[in-house]
């Protein structure tokens, strides 16, 4: 383990709240929960405002409801999110190769191996730069922490937040995580936080205490040694670089197109089933589930959703792969279905140490696909939907968000990220002069000499796997 704090973790505070509250200047200062608004949708993120009223994300939506009635509720809108978190991430990758995403506002950097820091000083006037930076660059702040290894960063920026920078010292990690709740440690769990609970071990230092052996006979032995070193601050997992994180995924060709929209849910089903037997049989857990249609046409589709945590339940994987097959059209008939699992990580949530031990085994990366534009296009829906917070443009008043819809009504409130809050105005759904609109970007640019309106600068997008992502 290294001894100087260039383990940077950055994590975006309340991000999707936050750039909605961005773009939408009436919603500042208040109460914003994103999420599925739909009976079984649940909190992705609450703003701060929101969690004074105990919202947090992953909650049911119904309970958030019943909690802060007044707060504004949004559909995620994830192409804009992830606009800017390219921006970030390309802000992370001029610190160093080594950057390892672990969601669209999260990420791992090692400066050392970039050259950006060497010492406790340079690493925080990095991540102080980094910073300011985030707020110039997407009109948002983030969190950084800063430690010798991957454990006390993420410890660091969860301390930092909102808006902070927490560098571990040196030499200090010990005694910051003693006292500790031993749930802070990564992979400890409700159940092995109530197994630990019930022998009397509550905070870090009582796991160090309790000694190795100890803790083998009471979780086993890969979880109970793990667990340990993590107690002793011991924690030696490098920053890997996204390229070379790898996937897991299967396959199936069809000798003849496949109309019947069951048989393609079943097939899904099936291959969910089959990638999560793989990605067990490889002892990993992924977060990002991928779904892959080839159509009549060739045409090729891939539609990812990244989850909360890492996974390898199959009920999850499958759940997911099943969603994600809602949002493509197979009427034509399907030649090629596959199912992916991306993000690969050494654990799940739950828990890491069960299987922090199993082989990586070999696995085989998930084929690049061009996402051909043609075949999106054909995705766009005829019936239009006006979901709540999406952008809208009218002939008339401009631009602006949906606030509601409704028994053929639409409400829009007219405002932009860099208006003043807006007015809002009721129409009927097939009102000819409203329609969607793109999310204009949060930062304007230096004004040009054009008069257009702001774009999002040079964005990556294209290229394989880009589709829907979302977090349950
Ligand atoms: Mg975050």
């Amino acid at each position: 383990m290294r001894n100087t704090p260039t383990i940077l973790h950055l994590d975006m505070d309340a991000f999707y709240a936050s750039a909605e509250q961005a773009a939408k200047p009436s919603l500042r200062g208040k109460a914003v929960i994103v999420g599925g608004l739909g009976p079984r949708g649940v909190v992705a993120t609450a703003s701060y405002e929101a969690r004074v009223f105990g919202v947090h994300s992953a909650m049911p939506m119904a309970q958030a409801r019943r909690l802060a009635p007044n707060a504004a509720y949004l559909v995620p809108r994830f192409g804009f999110y992830r606009e800017i978190s390219e921006q970030v991430m390309r802000l992370l990758r001029e610190l160093s190769p080594l950057v390892e995403p672990l969601s669209l506002d999260e990420a791992f950097v090692d400066l050392e191996a970039g050259g950006t820091a060497w010492d406790e000083e340079s690493a925080r006037l990095t991540g102080t730069k980094l910073r300011g930076d985030i707020r110039a660059v997407t009109g948002l702040t983030g969190s950084v922490g800063l430690a010798v290894s991957k454990m006390l960063a993420k410890i660091a920026s969860e301390q930092a937040k909102p808006d902070g920078l927490v560098l571990i010292e040196p030499g200090t990690e010990r005694a910051m995580l003693g006292p500790l709740p031993v749930r802070t440690l990564p992979g400890v769990g409700p159940a092995t936080g109530d197994h630990l609970r019930r022998v009397g071990i509550t905070t870090v230092e009582e796991v160090a205490e309790a000694g190795e052996d100890e803790l083998v006979r009471l979780l086993g032995k890969a979880h109970g040694s793990a667990l340990y070193g993590m107690a002793l601050a011991l924690d030696e997992r490098p920053v890997v670089a996204e390229r070379d994180t790898k996937s897991v995924s299967v396959e199936d060709t069809y000798d003849v197109d496949i109309h019947d929209r069951v048989r393609v849910r079943m097939e899904v089903q099936r291959l969910a089933d089959r990638c999560v037997r793989r990605l067990r049989d490889a002892g990993r857990s992924g977060r990002t589930v991928v779904l892959k249609v080839r159509r009549y046409d060739f045409s090729t589709l891939t539609r990812s959703d990244t989850l909360r945590g890492p996974t390898d339940d199959p009920a999850v994987v499958r759940e997911a792969a099943a969603r994600l097959l809602e949002t493509v059209d197979t009427t034509g008939g399907v030649r090629l279905l596959g199912v992916g699992v991306t993000g690969l990580a050494d654990f799940t949530q739950e828990d890491l140490f069960a299987q922090a031990q199993a082989a990586a085994g070999e696995l085989e990366p998930l084929a690049e696909e061009e996402v051909e534009e043609s075949a999106e296009k054909q995705e766009t829906p005829t019936v239009r939907r006006w979901s709540a917070g999406h952008d809208v443009r009218h002939a008339e008043f401009g631009h602006g968000w949906v606030q509601g819809s409704g028994l053929g009504r639409v409400t829009v409130r007219f405002e932009t990220p860099d208006s003043d809050p807006g007015r809002v105005r009721t129409f009927r759904t097939d009102d000819p002069e409203l329609e969607p609109a793109e999310p204009l970007p949060l930062v304007r640019r230096r004004p040009q000499v054009s008069s257009e309106p702001a774009r999002w600068p040079q964005s990556r997008s294209g290229g394989g796997g880009g589709g829907a992502t979302s977090s349950p």
